[in-house]
């Protein structure tokens, strides 16, 4: 049977989760997000603006909303987003607008941003928000996929490999922390997290009238 309280179907409200998912790129922390989002309908994906030129097949509003960094200034200057940083030398930022709207339909929201991202949502939100971060198998695989995924110059390939050894010596800022060695397990295990997270009582806001109308 359904849980009454995650299907809601008293109609009980629920505080959004703001989940965020971190991994140096090539973990497969895309992949996970694609197949949580087709998983779980009361999840939306945060999409993020960015400086950076799209890659091949990435499309504009869907992967990213595709700036230059006159616009991205603009944005920054009228205070449109919620965070943003300088991540490989471009700039990434999340839309406020988007975010207070889907919390405001009860609904979930994922982020795909970096460790400087998670951390100053941290802030903003209080302290309520959950960071999950992937870690790869092992930094050789990691270089692997980056070189099989092929989208990149082997200069831009070493760049991410630098990088990726930053961004994983953040992981001890995040609530969990997992090893895509494969990823049906990866994305189960994601899901539980967010499954566990929605249950908290501390998210549970409509859950005081139930609770009165059993004592009834
Ligand atoms: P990529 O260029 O590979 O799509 O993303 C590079 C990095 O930027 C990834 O670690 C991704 O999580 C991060 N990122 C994407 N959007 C945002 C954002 O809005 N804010 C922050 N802080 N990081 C982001």
């Amino acid at each position: 049977m359904a849980n009454p309280i995650e299907s809601d179907p008293h109609g009980f409200k629920r505080r959004g989760v703001l989940f965020v998912l971190s991994s140096p790129s090539g973990a497969g922390k895309s992949t996970i997000a694609r197949k949580l989002l087709a998983d779980e309908p009361k999840l939306s994906m945060s999409v993020s603006y960015t400086t950076r030129p799209p890659r091949e097949g990435e499309v504009d509003g869907r992967d990213y909303h595709f700036v230059d960094v006159e616009r991205f200034r603009e944005m920054v200057a009228n205070n449109e987003f919620l965070e943003w940083a300088h991540v490989f030398d471009h700039r990434y930022g999340t839309p406020k607008a988007d975010v207070f709207h889907t919390l405001s339909e009860g609904e979930d929201i994922l982020f795909d941003i970096d460790w400087q991202g998670a951390q100053q949502l941290y802030q903003l939100a209080g302290g309520d928000v959950v960071r999950v971060f992937i870690l790869p198998p092992s930094m050789a695989e990691l270089r692997q996929r980056l070189e099989r995924r092929a989208t990149d110059s082997q200069d831009i390939i070493e760049g991410r490999m630098v990088r990726a050894e930053r961004e994983v010596s953040h992981w001890d800022a995040y609530d969990y922390v997992l090893v895509n060695d494969d990823v049906e397990t990866c994305f189960r295990s994601v899901k539980t997290i967010l499954a566990a997270e929605r249950l908290k009582r501390s998210r549970q806001t409509g859950l005081i009238g139930f609770i009165r109308h059993l004592g009834r």
